[in-house]
């Protein structure tokens, strides 16, 4: 039940992620980009690839699959909104699903509009939320496929799981957004406090990720879109948190 991660950068801004149930010695790459830095850690920890759990179809998280496929005797597991997009997957899952890494259960949450399909896993006894590119730290993937409303729907599922929870996402974008973030929500003083622990953290060659869910709820705007503060700041009404989402989102796209 109880679990070790490791969290490793790889290219300019993607982060390995690796899940290794202690009881039972199985472990779960959070998507696959590449084969050798994964094989890298997997050596340094002394651990056995068992699982790849996918969270959408981009290539920079899913180009290392069949590779470690040949490898190791592993079980690959995505989005069903996915499956024709993505090579090798044995097992697909979609919202509300569960799927066990020895005995850890991780519950699906579907998080569209990153990409259609985009799936979530969080592990709700050790409350970590491995995302992908759905939610970063002060921030949201940009939307490439759907539209405002289910995409809002799908951080809002996750910003309904316990504020203690630790979110591991797919890169390190936490200091572009910060800069967005300031921009539509100049005086919220939890955004400043975590901009300050972000640049804090990048200053001394550590991630910004994982991050508390807890501070980011109260911190990112993608994830206050219904906030009437934020409304206000943007001159935008204040019953409609799909627009406001939109409007975001629309804006970060040029920033
Ligand atoms: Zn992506
Ligand atoms: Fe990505």
């Amino acid at each position: 039940m109880s679990v070790s991660i490791e969290l490793f950068p790889f290219l300019s801004d993607n982060y390995c992620i690796l899940v290794h149930d202690n009881a039972t010695g199985a472990t779960a790459s959070i998507d696959a980009i590449d084969p050798a830095p994964i094989l890298d850690m997997l050596t340094q920890k002394n651990w056995t690839l068992s699982d790849i759990f996918v969270t959408h179809h981009h290539w920079d998280h899913t180009d290392g699959i069949l590779s470690l496929k040949n490898m190791f005797d592993i079980r690959v597991t995505g989005p069903a909104g996915e499956a024709n997009k993505i090579g090798g997957l044995d097992n697909t899952v979609s919202g509300g699903d569960t799927i066990s890494l020895g005995e850890t259960t991780f519950e699906i949450i579907d998080t569209p509009g990153h990409t259609l399909g985009h799936i979530s896993y969080f592990d709700r006894s050790n409350k970590n939320l491995f995302c992908g590119d759905a939610l970063f730290s002060l921030g949201c993937g940009r939307m490439f496929e759907g539209t405002p409303a289910p995409m809002w729907a799908g951080l809002k599922s996750l910003r309904q799981l316990p504020d203690d929870t630790s979110v591991y996402c797919g890169h390190e974008y936490s200091a572009a957004n910060a800069k967005f973030a300031l921009s539509v929500d100049p005086h919220n003083k939890a955004l400043q406090n975590r901009v300050e622990q972000i640049t804090d953290l990048l200053k001394s060659g550590q991630p910004t990720v994982p991050f508390n869910l807890g501070e980011d709820k109260l911190a990112n705007p993608f994830l206050r879109a219904d906030s009437p503060a934020l409304a206000q700041n943007l001159n935008m009404p204040l019953n409609n948190p799909d627009t406001v989402f939109a409007a975001l989102r629309k804006a970060k796209d040029t920033f």
